[in-house]
């Protein structure tokens, strides 16, 4: 665990390395990350069994966030591209020109699910734009943040411009109040996300705060029931559930049974411990189970039930089976509240508007989907749903580079989103210049 006066230290050495690496060419810059996206799937096999020890997922999940993390990277290359300012003759002989400028020194505060992704949705593009970047990983998942800083540094970058620091709530209060720190960049819980935003913006740095999400997937009697069925599954059970993507409610409108049963067998089928990993703490295992018991409680039907799994040879292991339950209401805390594990609500709606009722009164909004086959309920969906990223027919609708990651409500505290081109004007400062070399254009009202 850091400390106070270790931010303090990472700052000053951050501030000491800020001149020079603003003032390098971005297309300079950029090539340190063309020589890091391939030293990453050059050590694809390490990097992806740190996660694995860090945080429990399973190889496939880990290797796909390595693979990821190399897009993300290979975004941040093409910057010179997109963000290569604007200029243009306003009046006759006088230009206005924007140049994109450097924020400062900036940090990213990162949460325990996904070690190496969610770092990666900052670090790059906060870099390349010329920002000296400091990170603090999630406590529960120290190893990977040690390994990019290594491989940043032999990809070429200088000192100081990437630093890491470890530590819960003290070292992230420390960031937020850090006078020389101008932008902070947050991934985790919206209890947590709305404390970080407070502080952070009170002391008047920018901040972008992504928080927590209660996913709705609504499925239409007409959906394709083994497209629909295995997405459903493969959402919910990814990364043991612990994807502020992943289905969390499952709205089945009218008739849905069929699809429910291929849900059964499809999960039922999943093995702990080979298809899915354990959840990340003794504590969350059991967050997990409460809210399974008191929705059962409650009056919900549990059709498969992942409590009390047991892996042989790993009994201590935190693992949860892919749970299932219908009949949820959607006044249920279930329904309501973020689970964080591979648990599914279902809730019966009538007809479309209801399911869109349902999923409106969310407070949350990062996600929502509909499985159908019919364009005209998908379009109406996409018009409706209160969150920042849909899906049709997709499980998990994360738009790929170089479309932004962000949600409403309360998934997003702040403007524009963290990845892709939205977050190129988070992580600068436009400079705008009027320009008159041509003194034969006369004098106007702007001279
Ligand atoms: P968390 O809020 O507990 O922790 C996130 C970060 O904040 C960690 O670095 C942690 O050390 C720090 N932190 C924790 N408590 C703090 C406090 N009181 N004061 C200051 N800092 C504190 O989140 P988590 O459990 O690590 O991650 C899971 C959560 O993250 C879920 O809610 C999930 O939905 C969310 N998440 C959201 C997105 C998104 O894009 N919206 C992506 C990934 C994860």
């Amino acid at each position: 665990m850091s400390t106070a006066a270790e931010v303090d230290a990472a700052t000053r050495a951050a501030r000491r390395s800020l001149d020079a690496w603003s003032a390098t060419p971005i297309k300079e810059r950029v090539q340190v990350f063309y020589r890091y996206k391939s030293l990453l799937e050059r050590h694809i096999d390490e990097l992806s069994a740190l996660i694995t020890r860090e945080n429990g997922k399973i190889d496939s999940e880990a290797r796909a966030e390595i693979l990821k993390a190399a897009e993300l990277t290979e975004f941040a290359c093409s910057l010179p591209q997109i963000a290569s300012g604007e200029v243009l003759e306003v009046s006759k002989g006088v230009e206005c020109r924007i140049e994109r400028h450097p924020v400062g020194v900036v940090a990213g505060i990162t949460p325990f699910n996904f070690p190496s992704m969610v770092p990666h949705w900052s670090i790059p593009n906060a870099i390349a734009l010329g920002n000296c970047f400091i990170l603090k990983p999630s406590e529960l998942v120290p190893l990977s943040a040690g390994r990019i800083a290594e491989l940043l540094r032999e990809a070429g970058l200088p000192e100081g411009v990437f630093q890491v620091v470890h530590g819960g709530k003290e070292v992230v209060e420390a960031i937020c109040d850090h006078p020389d720190i101008a932008a902070v960049s947050f991934v985790g819980s919206t209890k947590t996300a709305k404390v970080v935003y407070r502080r952070a913006t009170s002391n008047l740095k920018r901040c972008l705060a992504l928080g927590g999400a209660k996913n709705h997937l609504i499925v239409m009697p007409d959906a394709d029931p083994e497209m629909a069925s295995s997405n459903i599954v493969a959402s919910m059970t990814g990364c043991a559930g612990q994807r502020c993507m992943a289905a969390s409610v499952m709205v089945a409108v009218s008739k849905s049974d069929h699809v429910i049963e291929r849900m059964i067998t499809a999960a039922s089928r999943m093995r702990p411990g080979v298809d899915i990993g354990p959840v990340i703490s003794a504590e969350a295992k059991a967050r997990i189970s409460r809210y399974i018991d008191e929705a059962e409680a409650a009056g919900a039907k549990v059709l498969v039930d992942g409590r009390n799994v047991v892996v042989p040879g790993r009994e201590r292991g935190y693992y949860i089976g892919p749970t299932i339950i219908d009949h949820v209401r959607p006044d249920m805390k279930i329904a309501q509240e973020e689970v964080f594990g591979p648990v599914l609500a279902i809730v019966r709606a009538p007809d479309l508007d209801k399911a869109m009722e349902i999923e409106n009164a969310s407070p949350y909004g990062n996600a929502a989907s509909v499985y159908t086959e019919s364009g005209a309920v998908a379009r109406h969906v996409m018009e409706k749903a209160s969150a920042g990223m849909v899906g049709v027919n997709v499980g998990v609708p994360v738009p790929r580079e170089p479309f932004s990651f962000g949600g409403w409500n309360e998934s997003r505290f702040g403007v524009g989103d963290i990845t892709g081109r939205g977050s190129i004007e988070f992580w600068t400062q436009s400079k705008k210049i009027t320009t008159k070399w041509n003194r034969s254009a006369g004098t106007n009202w702007m001279s």
